[in-house]
């Protein structure tokens, strides 16, 4: 293939753009993983990513992709043939239950329509009916990244409480940590699980688990097989900066930049920088003419739009358009959702002209394609970003 001149813009929603300090810090020399520069490094990534969690408890660092640390927070803290409810948001919840299935436990899950997030109510209804606590954990997406859905997680904490339930609470929130505000302590999660790729601006290949005092003594009885995913030693060795294996060290130095990157612009600042691309990017998707595939505006995503092309248009057939002209990649429709719907991913390092960048690129392919549509979203969202002053527009100090 030809070089293509200018960068290529990656707007999946994860992997998301890794910034040139992150990919700096990956490509320095790889260092001595039981020396004492490591033990400063592992010390100081295992004290900052709780703050991304927001817990005082500690963090597992996996080398390993995000369903990785989905396996971790399952077999850590459950026996062979446990009950489990999980919610059907869309495709990755589908796919966690399936490997809840895989290792062995009774995954029981309540059917969604892959517009709503998770029906807090539905899971206090099935959790007091358990009168004899056989259901052990409740399993949820806090954003399901096929359909651009964003569950309100606290909710399902109070459910959980109002049917005086002691099931523990497990969160995957590998699409919003770092772009969407997650608060792993005060909303009661048990175990979080959350991946390098995605709001943390990271190249694959690190995952972790957030872990509550509850769910630590549940892995103590916990019966089912581990060895690499096991939190004991790991959170032994940890206690000094090190890790039972060899660490991905590079990465590990890439994640230290970017923790600090995030604290230089304060979280808070991180979630409303998310909160106006997705305003910004759904107010041109409805000036086109076109669905959002989140079907309730409380529980629109920050970090992704996924929008629903008018039957008969191919959206995989516009996403292929879009990457042969204007080096652009958008995130495909998955399961039911294949080619009716395409995502655009906004989230991890990106600003406003990137933003409108992307949407230019959108409008572009629906020319390109001949897809219906009123053209001018892109000013739209130009006038929103312009008419809503982000951060940047205040003075410092
Ligand atoms: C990306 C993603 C995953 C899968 O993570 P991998 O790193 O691909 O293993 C799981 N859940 C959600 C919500 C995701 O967005």
């Amino acid at each position: 293939m030809s070089y293509q001149a200018g960068r290529h813009f990656l707007q999946i929603p994860g992997p998301t753009n890794t910034p040139l300090p992150v990919l700096a810090a990956i490509a320095k020399p790889t260092i001595d993983h039981r020396g004492p520069e490591f033990g400063r490094l592992g010390r100081e990534v295992l004290a900052g990513i709780k703050t991304i969690f927001k817990t005082e408890n500690p963090v597992i660092i996996y080398p390993a992709s995000g369903t990785g640390a989905w396996e971790a927070a399952l077999c850590n803290t459950l026996s062979p043939g446990d009950q489990i409810l999980m919610f059907e948001t869309g495709w990755f919840s589908t796919l966690w239950s399936k490997m809840a299935k895989k290792l062995g436990l009774e995954a029981e899950v309540i059917p969604g329509d892959w517009r709503h997030g998770v029906d807090a109510g539905a899971i206090e209804a099935r959790l007091a009916e358990d009168k004899d606590h056989r259901i052990k954990a409740v399993c949820i997406v806090h954003n399901e990244t096929s359909t651009g859905v964003t569950s309100r997680v606290a909710a399902v904490r109070r459910a959980i409480d109002k049917a005086g339930h002691p099931a523990l609470l497990l969160v995957d929130t590998i699409s919003s940590l770092g772009s969407i505000d997650y608060r792993h302590d005060e909303w009661g999660v048990d175990v979080t699980v959350g991946g390098s790729q995605k709001g943390l601006m990271l190249p694959p290949g690190l995952s972790f688990n957030a872990i509550s005092d509850k769910a630590l003594a549940a892995s103590r009885t916990a019966k089912l097989p581990r060895s690499f995913w096991d939190w004991e030693e790991m959170l032994e060795i940890n206690a000094k900066g090190f890790f039972p294996y060899t660490p991905s060290t590079n990465l590990l130095q890439g994640l230290n930049v970017a923790l600090g990157m995030l604290h230089e612009e304060g979280l808070d600042n991180v979630f409303a920088r998310h909160d106006r691309a997705a305003e910004a990017t759904r107010r041109c998707v409805r000036h086109w003419g076109f669905e959002i595939q989140c079907a309730e505006p409380a529980e629109y995503s920050s970090s992704l739009t996924a929008v629903r092309l008018p039957d008969g248009h191919s959206a995989d057939n516009l996403r292929a358009e879009i990457l042969a002209r204007f080096n652009m990649s958008l995130g495909n429709g998955l399961g039911p959702l294949a080619d009716k719907v395409f995502r655009i991913g906004h989230l991890g390092d990106f600003h406003d002209l990137m933003v409108t960048g992307v949407l230019t690129g959108v409008e572009m392919g629906l020319r390109v394609c001949g897809i219906p549509h009123n053209p001018g979203g892109v000013d739209v969202a130009m006038s929103y970003l312009a008419g809503n002053a982000g951060p940047g527009a205040t003075p410092a100090n």
